[in-house]
């Protein structure tokens, strides 16, 4: 799934940090990490901040192709937390407010068959005349997009009654907070307020209104209504919660699942979000760095001081064809790393699964990727998933906490030597999967699945 998403990348600066963000940002962060392939068209500085920024975005994955770099500051803004809610105070004629249209979509055309896609955009960005052309420049290829997602995140008064009018006329799905209401001009109750902008707004296939410590209701053209739980969450900061939100409602949507499923999985981000400091707190293993250095360390070592193929005909990789499996799933974060391998060779097809209907941990909110190699027994051998790498050893947490592997004792559709045999295996083997289970088990989705063999 493609999205494209449009507007500010900035500082937020407090009495003690600074830490990147801006909404538009926060959202493609969110939905990069959920598995979408994400376009973030924004402009920073020339200057250090600038540079900073887009080391920034390479850390999150974001590909900065679309990021223009312009001759304004790179965008900042002082944030004031009360109680955990923040206040923003933006700077005029930064870098953001100069985002040009991308080479890549002057000629764009739109391809006969292509993935489903989503256009992601909000106000603040189109406080400048050059940014709000641009932003027009883009919903003229409309036709580039299934659906088209305003978070319309008012921020001062960067906001008139004709922009809110020709935003909301452009978008698909409106989120709108209920602080934000007001800009509506439509006196009454949410839901009344809901009613009267579907007739008006004839494109608006919903509306995403959002309570704080009320939750939130999706109000669906035709009047339908879903309301999601209130979160149960210690709000150390709501800084990109909403962006979190957004994320994870979009990425579901697009991914067909239910509006009730996709409001679940958006509140329960956005409370996660809530309990942290960062926007986009730091889920450890969604870094290919992270994963390289992974790799690395399982690189020179083997089962056995011979190829333990020879016992079985490479068994464990062959079976996979036969069997018609969905093949080998990898790690939240991993197929990062994996889809880099993709662009030095074509070698792995993929299938994409949703984390509840496997039985996986309900903190994987990303989908599960399966990939299959196109050649077994052969394979470019620096990219061998992590699986392969550390099988037939499976790690499980014991009675008393402490990390134990043991022999892979999942049923398998093919027999292992080396497990039926207990054949001894190579010390330094050992050593390095017990070790680099120690790192992934600090991210907790991986401890969740760890958690759920032991
Ligand atoms: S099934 Fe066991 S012995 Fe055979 S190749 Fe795989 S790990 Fe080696
Ligand atoms: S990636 Fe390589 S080691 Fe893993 S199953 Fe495929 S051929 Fe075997």
């Amino acid at each position: 799934m493609k999205l494209t998403v449009f507007g500010e990348i900035l500082w937020d600066i407090t009495e003690d940090e600074k830490n990147i963000g801006g909404a538009p940002f926060n959202f493609a962060a969110h939905a990069a990490r959920q598995g979408a392939d994400v376009c973030l068209i924004t402009a920073v500085g020339n200057d250090e901040s600038g540079d900073e920024a887009l080391r920034e975005c390479e850390r999150m994955n974001l590909p900065t192709d679309c990021i223009a770099r312009v001759d304004r500051p790179t965008g900042s803004c002082r944030v004031q937390l009360q109680d955990g809610t923040p206040a923003y105070d933006l700077s005029g004629d930064m870098a953001y407010d100069h985002i040009p249209l991308p080479e890549c979509f002057k000629s764009m055309r739109v391809p006969s068959k292509r993935e489903p896609s989503a256009f992601y955009f909000g106000t603040l960005a189109q406080r400048s005349s050059d940014s709000r052309e641009t932003l027009k420049e883009l919903l003229k290829r409309r036709e580039l997009f299934d659906e088209v997602f305003l978070d319309i995140n008012i921020r001062q008064d960067y906001y008139s009654d004709e922009l809110i009018d020709e935003t909301i006329r452009a978008a698909t799905i409106l989120k709108i907070s209920r602080d934000e209401i007001h800009v509506l001009n439509i006196p009454g109750e949410p839901q009344a307020i809901c009613r009267q902008l579907s007739r008006k707004y004839k494109n608006l296939k919903m509306i995403i209104v959002t309570l704080d410590s009320d939750g939130a209701f999706v109000y669906e053209k035709g009047g339908r209504i879903t309301r999601s739980e209130k979160p149960d969450c210690e709000v150390v900061s709501t800084v990109g919660a909403g962006d979190a939100f957004s994320a994870a409602f979009l990425v579901n949507y697009m991914n067909r699942l239910s509006v009730r499923e996709c409001l679940k999985r958006a509140a329960a981000l956005a409370s996660r979000v809530c309990g942290k400091v960062e926007a986009v707190p730091t889920y450890l293993m969604d870094d290919v760095r992270k994963w390289k250095a992974v790799y690395r360390l399982l690189d020179h070592v083997e089962t056995e001081t011979f190829d333990c193929g020879t016992l079985c005909g490479s068994a464990c990789c062959m079976c996979r064809d036969a069997e018609k499996e969905m093949g080998i799933y990898l790690f939240p974060g991993e197929h990062l790393l994996l889809r880099e391998s993709e662009k030095e060779q074509n070698w792995l097809t993929w299938e994409r699964q949703d984390p509840a209907e496997i039985d996986f941990p309900e903190s994987w909110e990303g989908p599960v990727y399966f990939v299959n190699c196109q050649t077994p027994p052969k394979c470019p051998r620096k990219w061998r998933p992590l699986q392969c790498r550390t099988f037939p050893l499976k790690p499980v947490i014991g009675e008393s906490g402490v990390l134990e592997m043991i022999w892979d004792d999942d049923e398998l559709p093919y027999t292992c030597p080396i497990i039926e045999k207990n054949m001894p295996i190579h010390d330094s083997f050992y050593k390095a999967t017990y070790t680099v289970w120690t790192h992934l088990l600090k991210d907790p989705r991986i401890l969740d699945l760890v958690l759920s063999w032991s």
